[in-house]
């Protein structure tokens, strides 16, 4: 590692489920401060709308292995043969092109569902998970809604998030971050690949390590901030082949420098 970057320090028990608490102790870090702030001068912080809570839960199942573009284009398959058409119905909030009426793909078909969402990938899976939560809300809830969230604490979310059918611990902090904006840092590919490299957790880790690592180095009020710039960082930098090592920000203290 190079020199003036204390490692972070990361959350190494083997075996031990991590913690989903997203506001645990937070240890100072000056290798998680540093790296924000030169991101922070190098790119601006991308804005993200808010969606309704359920909105944002399809729009980041849909994204499960898949790129923005696709993820997209089976969202608007769903508005376009689902649409709210009535006021109130549909999306509780701001929403990408839709909104889409929920109780409407509630009485799709599975095949149905699963051709709407098929340009995303993985539809014989993501058909079903969406499919499940719809009828599990409608029947726990009355309504098709998530905005129960709103009245549970982070964890408890997570923790009900993940009881969903296909709903991990990244999807849930999606869910909890981009729309509610709550003091989370989801775990997606890009953000695990520049913590393994950066060695801010070891090289296997996985997402759930992660997680629970930056929920300690990282303060809250700095964290939808540094997920977003890491997206935008490993999206044009610090990319999954190839690495642009040689523009980088971080190219000194880096411990993966040409990788
Ligand atoms: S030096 Fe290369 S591997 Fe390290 S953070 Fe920068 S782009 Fe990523």
């Amino acid at each position: 590692m190079g020199a003036g970057v204390a490692p972070v320090p990361a959350v190494r028990s083997k075996g031990e489920k991590p913690h989903v608490s997203s506001c645990p102790q937070t240890t100072r870090s000056p290798a998680t401060e540093l790296v924000l702030r030169r991101l922070s001068e190098r790119f601006p912080v991308p804005d993200k709308p808010r969606l309704a809570p359920l909105d944002e839960l399809v729009l980041t199942i849909l994204s499960q292995s898949t790129t923005d573009e696709n993820r997209d284009r089976a969202w608007r398959t769903l508005a376009a043969r689902y649409p709210a058409e009535e006021a109130g119905e549909g999306a509780g909030g701001a929403s990408p092109p839709g909104p889409i009426s929920w109780e409407a793909v509630l009485r799709a078909t599975p095949a149905e569902l699963e051709d709407a969402v098929r340009v995303a990938g993985l539809a014989n899976q993501k058909a079903p998970a969406i499919h499940a939560a719809l009828e599990r809300l409608r029947a726990e809830v009355g309504r098709i809604t998530l905005d129960h969230l709103e009245e549970m604490g982070d964890e408890e979310a997570i923790a009900y998030l993940t009881t969903f059918r296909g709903v991990g611990v990244k999807t849930a902090a999606c869910v909890l971050c981009f729309s509610l904006r709550r003091p989370v840092l989801p775990v997606d590919t890009h953000v695990l690949r520049i913590a393994r490299r950066l060695a801010w957790v070891p090289p296997r880790a996985s997402a759930d390590l992660t997680y629970a690592t930056l929920l300690r180095t990282v303060p809250p009020s700095e964290r939808f901030r540094m997920h977003m710039l890491l997206i935008t960082f490993g999206r044009s930098l610090c990319l999954a082949r190839a690495p642009r090592c040689g523009e980088c920000p971080l190219e000194p203290e880096c411990p993966a420098i040409g990788v």
